[in-house]
């Protein structure tokens, strides 16, 4: 690629409205462009990186044995109410009508559609197992769209959905997927986690996510040093760091909860004084031994019905997260131990279908984390009274080893869905037996853009983007200082087409510009290698290959720099 023909429009400036390092660079290298809120053109260069990320994930679902789909991005309302999330699903579902009248969906996830596909076609097991996943655009409505490619409204995911015919291919096939998983972060060349996790609106009980560990991100995990064991700590994005845990209310003394026993929903709503509008996260106060109030991250009415299922409906009630500050003296989202008052216990839950999300083993009392599964360390299902929060302080639950709180980026998660899907649309198979059973399904999403910006985040400079070699758009830049000097222009042409011949992707810097415009163009783009076409060539004959990662130079005769840079 010839730079001076190539649309890459680069920025000087640093973008005003650009909090993180990702987006700031993503930006100003050229790579996207922002249309509205959430809603990012992606540019040539960053197109690039974006096709680099897809290609390791296409070739490791390949390999994994998944088949490769585009499904609709607009889905039909009626597909959303057989499944309930019509009415469930919250804001993050942006709902359109056609002309027609008739009520549809952008796609933010694709179960309901995949399961129509598969209960159509699929009869037998014979059939199975099947794993069929797409590379696409998605929309959610996202409350707060922010830090570019990280959380837009409008992103590129890879999702899967895989259907087993009983649980132990399931397992057999979320295996694969989770060694699929680890080898594509770790072809991408990032620094990243597997953690345990919440299962959020997507239902199931199993689910794991893959942390890129990075200081900017939304996420906070609790990560053994010693055994490989790692958690979600579900910090909620409106609630203080573990860095600032005082932040906000934390100041007022708790307040004491006066009487035990079960409350109806409007007696701890007003006890509570607040509204059900500002749900963060999932936790319950118990006063001796009830539970008198829940806080729920994430989507209320779904929340809602499955707290009352598991409550019943007369202890339910929702409060904001200052409440239970006032209450527990604790940030919510909080990362250390919480002191209460004495008569109110901090329970804390997230699948509240079952109490299997619950850490136990941990010394501190009144403490809670959540986002570990139950049953994955061998401990009884607690009462609400044993709910322990694991702190930095803390053993890690499986291994006694220490733990360490680290924020990360979530860009992959993984579920196992069991038949909640399968049941609610009728998607069955026909079993040995000549038996109607509902198949068994598992679903996967990497989010594409948000592993470009979480790589960015994780490898940048002053200067500019250090892209890992697997992700970067182009694997060499040929910097002409003086494309007016015929010879140097002749010679970085030669560089590059040798580069060429050996397949690499190359750009050669052909602009009319001074040096220190290319240099400094060059480090902001972060491609791994440069070679410098400049005066030593008339002197010695030779070039300056640079490492962009180390600044590692050396000279080397002009015409062996292709093969040594790659
Ligand atoms: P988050 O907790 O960050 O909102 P999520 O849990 O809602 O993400 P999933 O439903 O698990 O996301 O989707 C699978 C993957 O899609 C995520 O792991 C993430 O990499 C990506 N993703 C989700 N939401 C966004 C978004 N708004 N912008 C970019 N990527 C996203
Ligand atoms: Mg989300
Ligand atoms: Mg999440
Ligand atoms: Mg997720």
């Amino acid at each position: 690629m010839y730079y001076s023909r190539y649309f890459l429009p680069t920025l000087k400036e640093t973008p005003a409205d650009a909090e993180t390092a990702s987006h700031r660079l993503m930006l100003r290298a050229g790579m996207i462009r922002k249309l509205a809120s959430g809603i990012y053109t992606y540019l040539p260069l960053g197109l690039r990186a974006l096709r680099k990320v897809e290609n390791i994930v296409r070739e490791e679902m390949n390999r994994a044995g998944a088949q490769e789909v585009l499904l609709p991005m607009v889905q039909p309302a009626e597909l959303w109410q057989e499944t309930g999330r019509w009415d469930r699903y919250g804001k993050e579902l942006l709902r359109i009508e056609d002309r027609h009248g008739r009520a549809a969906c952008l796609g933010p996830t694709h179960e309901e559609v995949i399961t129509d596909l598969v209960r159509k076609e699929v009869r037998s097991y014979r059939d199975l197992p099947l794993n069929l996943y797409q590379i696409a655009t998605k929309f959610r409505d996202e409350i707060r769209p922010r830090f570019g490619l990280m959380r837009g409204r409008e992103f590129i995911m890879k999702d899967a959905y895989s259907f087993d015919a009983d649980e132990e291919g399931l397992d057999r096939t979320y295996q694969a997927m989770y060694a699929a998983y680890n080898r594509i972060f770790e072809r991408c060349g990032l620094d990243f986690r597997p953690v345990e996790a919440d299962t959020g609106t997507i239902g199931g009980d199993t689910s794991h996510e893959f942390m890129v560990l990075a200081e900017t991100g939304e996420d906070v995990v609790a990560a053994c040093t010693a055994c490989p064991f790692g958690a979600n700590v579900e910090l909620a994005p409106s609630s203080p760091t573990p860095s600032d845990p005082t932040a906000g209310e934390a100041e007022e003394t708790p307040r004491r909860v006066e009487t035990p026993g079960r409350r109806t929903v409007e007696e701890v709503t007003a006890f509570l004084e607040v509204p059900a509008s500002r749900l963060v996260k999932t936790l319950l106060l118990v006063a001796d031994g009830r539970p008198v109030a829940a806080l729920v991250r994430g989507d209320h009415e779904l929340n809602e019905v499955k707290l009352q299922r598991h409550l019943g409906a007369d202890t339910l009630a929702m409060a904001d997260e200052a409440t239970v500050r006032r209450l527990t003296g604790a940030p919510v989202g909080f990362a250390g131990p919480v002191r209460l008052d004495p008569s109110v216990r901090v329970v804390a839950d997230h699948g509240l279908e079952s109490l299997r999300n619950f850490v136990c083993g941990a010394g501190e009392a009144d403490a809670h984390l959540v986002g570990v599964n139950w049953g994955a360390h061998g401990c009884p299902r607690p009462e609400f009274a044993d709910i322990r929060l694991v702190t930095e302080s803390d053993p890690c639950p499986r291994c006694g080893g220490r733990l360490e709180l680290k924020r990360g980026i979530e860009v992959g998660h993984i579920f196992k869905l069991g038949t909640k899907y399968s049941e609610a649309m009728g998607a069955t198979f026909l079993d040995p037996d000549g038996k109607e059973r509902p198949l068994v399904m598992g679903c996967y999403g990497i989010g594409v853009g948000r592993t470009v910006a979480a790589a960015i985040e994780q490898n940048h400079d002053a200067d500019g983007i250090v892209f890992p070699v697997p992700l970067a758009p182009f694997q060499v830049i040929v910097s002409v200082m003086n494309v007016r000097d015929g010879a140097l222009r002749a010679a970085g042409e030669e560089i590059y087409r040798a580069l060429r011949e050996r397949g690499a992707e190359a750009l050669l810097d052909d602009r009319d510009e001074r040096a220190g415009v290319k240099f400094k163009d060059a480090d902001l783009l972060g491609i791994p290698i440069r070679i410098t076409v400049g005066r030593k060539l008339a002197e010695t004959g030779s070039v300056e290959v640079t490492r962009r990662a180390t600044r590692e130079t050396e000279d080397v005769p002009a015409a062996q720099a292709a093969q040594r840079a790659l």
